[in-house]
């Protein structure tokens, strides 16, 4: 009686929440879903740095080399890579405000070298990040300015770490000398975008099918030049920053962005789920770990970010880094089951075209394409991704007791 009384209340519970959050289920069920467990790890920043970041990169490199999935592939990072940085003294001796740049592979072929032995090795997947990290325009018009926010860069002789910029005048697709910031012309956005490219396929081989703007910082005009250029994916945070506001904050549009969801140009967005920044003094290995066990639970890739500086600091800062996330990826690989390593623009293509293999197209490897989730292990994970992210849909659970039978199931398919 107790039995048929709780069945006949779920069964009321149930039909209530569809009528109320039919749109949300149907979208959350049409999201993709991963019977095996695709781990990427998205790393901005890479591009011109001093020598020493290439013997950096060789440490992290060999690192992810000693980690293997189930199919005996290597860690792979996706490095997200800015192409060129300001040659600042060229900028300074023009008679007016032009920008001049300094590419990766003239200017800086001993990291350029390093980048590809990590490809021919298959630990290194480049993937646009941006012509440069900053707004070359406007950089050249503030130089000649003598702007105080320049004066570093205009003193340092040799390599100057465009890092040390004002974080506005770090963006890329807007221009961030004044607050708010403005979006570029679509002339400019044209033309950064379309040599952007075209430097990438030139250095590399093969043009970057996925990419992630400088500070998430970009909008419609951006993606439609990406799209002109086969740009099929787009990195994300979760989210898409079109610019900051008077007082520097990010403008968010849209403010949330799930994995495979497809823009008005029919890119597919991924999203970073899992943060391992550790000289930001914020994550660790073991937080990192919770967020990667959340995201497999509900059958999505788990997708570290770990920028660039974490590396290229401090030797010692370094040192810990890349031991953290040796571990972090030892705990992936022997606690989670079907671990895939795999890069992002691959992940992309995957999403876009269900092809037969995954290929790295920038050394031509293959690997056994992915497979997606049994219909058992998707109830699963789509009650989790309902649990984890609305937190009302999750105390419902609890008052109704639905969560019980929900439990069971998510146990059940993992
Ligand atoms: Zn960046």
């Amino acid at each position: 009686m107790v039995v048929l009384f709780f069945l006949v209340f779920w069964f009321l519970a149930l039909a209530a929440l569809w009528l109320a959050k039919k749109t949300l289920f149907l979208a959350t069920w049409r999201e993709p879903y991963f019977s095996d467990t695709p781990v990427l790890i998205e790393s901005d920043d890479w591009g011109p740095g001093g020598d020493f970041h290439a013997e950096r990169l060789q440490q992290l490199l060999g690192m992810l080399a000693q980690h293997r999935d189930v199919v005996n592939r290597t860690a792979v990072l996706t490095a997200d890579t800015v192409l060129a940085v300001p040659d600042v003294a060229e900028i300074e001796a023009a008679a007016t405000a032009q920008y001049f740049r300094r590419m990766l592979d003239k200017d800086f072929p001993i990291i350029y070298h390093a980048m590809q032995q990590g490809i021919a090795q298959d630990t290194l997947v480049p993937q646009l990040h941006g012509l440069e990290h900053l707004n070359g325009k406007a950089f050249a018009a503030l130089c000649h300015q003598q702007d105080e926010r320049l004066t570093n860069a205009r003193s340092t002789k040799g390599w100057w770490d465009w890092e040390s910029l004002d974080s506005p005048l770090q963006g890329h697709y807007v221009d961030g000398r004044s607050l708010p910031t403005t979006a570029i012309a679509p002339s400019e956005a044209n033309e950064i975008v379309s040599t952007a490219m075209d430097c990438f396929t030139k250095l590399f081989g093969y043009p970057s099918l996925s990419t992630v703007a400088p500070c998430y910082l970009w909008n419609d005009d951006i993606e439609y030049n990406w799209q002109q250029h086969k740009v099929i994916a787009i990195q994300t945070a979760g989210y898409r920053c079109t610019g900051r506001d008077e007082s520097g904050h990010y403008f968010q549009d849209p403010p949330l962005i799930r994995v495979g969801t497809a823009n008005r140009f029919k890119q597919i967005y991924l999203v970073r789920n899992v943060m391992f920044e550790p000289t930001d003094g914020k994550n660790t290995p073991q937080s990192a770990f919770a967020e990667a066990e959340i995201a497999y639970r509900q059958a999505l890739p788990i997708s570290i970010s770990t920028h660039r500086y974490n590396y290229t600091r401090s030797a010692e800062q370094c040192q810990q880094s890349i031991a953290g996330l040796d571990q972090l990826l030892t705990q992936i690989s022997s606690k989670l089951p079907k671990v895939r390593f795999l890069a992002s623009p691959e992940l992309g293509e995957f999403l876009q075209t269900n092809p037969s293999d995954i290929v790295n197209h920038f050394n031509q490897m293959r690997w056994p394409t992915l497979t997606r989730a049994s219909t058992y292990r998707k109830v699963g994970a789509f009650l989790s991704r309902l649990y984890y992210r609305h937190p009302k849909l999750a105390l419902i659970g609890y008052c109704t007791g639905l969560i019980i039978p929900a439990w069971l199931i998510c146990k059940t398919s993992t």
